[in-house]
């Protein structure tokens, strides 16, 4: 899912946009920067000084944010492979790169490179802060940016899917046993109870009255929990659906109905049927676009009669075609990007059906059930 962003340039060719929820971690930390940070290591700052460390020390964090994902982005380029976006916000930040790395080599580097810009960034301003030593405000922002770079490299490193140490073991896995899949389940296992674990030290953290940072850690927690279950779940789907194509599971139970064809004229006709949820709009030899059943349904009867099937159908024009030999996880992904019900399903120029997420639900259910007659599972 895209989410939008506010663009804020490109650096060597990448846009870089800033989430909404990015001003809000901006401000919060400003905040506790200034109101609790500096305040607790220099007693005797004026409160403008507090407020203006507090906000350099948030942008600065930011920067080192950025400067780690342009590590990840910078080694996909390298590979050959398209950064749409680095995107950042709440959590800090996210490289939007085009698809997954094929071989196990860029798998490795591309999370990898991340963390070690974090740890470097660390080793750089702990040198700065010997430099500046003698300035109190300089000082404070080296030190606070040699542990947050700290933190950011080491936490990253943690070898759990999604996090970058999870995409550096997986890699490892699958240059050393060439198995892809197993290698994306174990890291997204290790994912999971890394995750157990971030949930565990919130929560004691939030007994011990550490409410902030322990609602904190649990939430990150939660997030992991949630991405490493999704891995492990399409995994578990692109495997299912292995080796096959569009066709074999696109359904051909539709209806053909002539794009002149009144709304009103499908009821009193009664074309409408359980069996048929899905019209496919015909104009001379055709087809054009399609409707679902719910949508006529759902259309107010008294208006029924103006309008036609074809000012209320979805065109082709507008949807993203597939074609009928493509393999089928392919197909998935394109419903990933576009949410949406169903999609044209094409041989080279010519319609042959209506490929919809519910065809794919069916299929997935009889290949399941084919597979445990296989395997002799009741
Ligand atoms: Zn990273």
């Amino acid at each position: 899912m895209k989410q939008k962003s506010i663009p804020l340039g490109t650096i060597a060719g990448i846009p870089i946009g800033i989430d909404y929820s990015w001003f809000f971690i901006i401000a919060f930390l400003t905040w506790t920067l200034a109101t609790s940070y500096f305040p607790h290591l220099y007693r005797d700052w004026s409160a403008v000084e507090y407020w203006m460390s507090g906000f350099f020390s948030a942008l600065a964090l930011f920067a080192s944010v950025l400067l780690h994902e342009l590590g990840h982005s910078w080694t996909a380029k390298h590979f050959k492979i398209k950064v749409q976006e680095i995107q950042l916000h709440l959590f800090g930040g996210l490289s939007r790169i085009e698809k997954e790395p094929d071989t196990a080599q860029a798998a490795l580097l591309i999370p990898l490179v991340g963390p070690l810009v974090s740890l470097f960034l660390a080793g750089l301003f702990f040198l700065v802060s010997f430099w500046v030593k003698d300035a109190e405000l300089p000082f404070a922002l080296c030190q606070y940016l040699v542990s947050m770079n700290l933190i950011l490299g080491l936490f990253n490193l943690v070898p759990g899917y999604p996090l970058d140490g999870g995409k550096v073991l997986m890699a490892t896995l699958w240059f050393f046993s060439k198995n892809r899949r197993n290698a994306v389940l174990v890291s997204a296992s290790f994912g999971g109870f890394f995750a157990y674990v971030f949930i565990a030290a919130g929560g004691y953290l939030l007994i011990n009255g550490n409410l902030v940072t322990g609602l904190w850690v649990a939430f990150i927690g939660w997030i992991l929990l949630n991405a490493s279950g999704k891995q492990i779940k399409t995994e578990r789907l692109k495997e299912a659906v292995n080796g096959h194509t569009v066709a074999e599971a696109m359904g051909k139970n539709y209806l053909l109905i002539e794009s002149e064809t009144k709304l009103a004229t499908l009821f009193e006709e009664k074309l409408l049927s359980a069996e048929h949820r899905l019209m496919v709009v015909e104009k001379g030899s055709e087809a054009i676009g399609f409707l679902d059943q719910n949508l006529i349904e759902k259309f107010p009867q008294e208006k029924r009669s103006e309008i036609t099937v074809e000012e209320l159908m979805l065109p082709f024009s507008y949807l993203p075609k597939l074609q009928e030999d493509a393999d089928l996880w392919s197909a998935i992904e394109v419903f990933e990007q576009n949410k949406i019900n169903g999609l044209p399903v094409m041989q080279g120029d010519h319609f042959q059906g209506i490929l919809t997420r519910g065809d794919i639900a069916i299929f997935l259910r009889k290949s399941q059930s084919r597979l445990n007659r296989l395997l002799g599972r009741p």
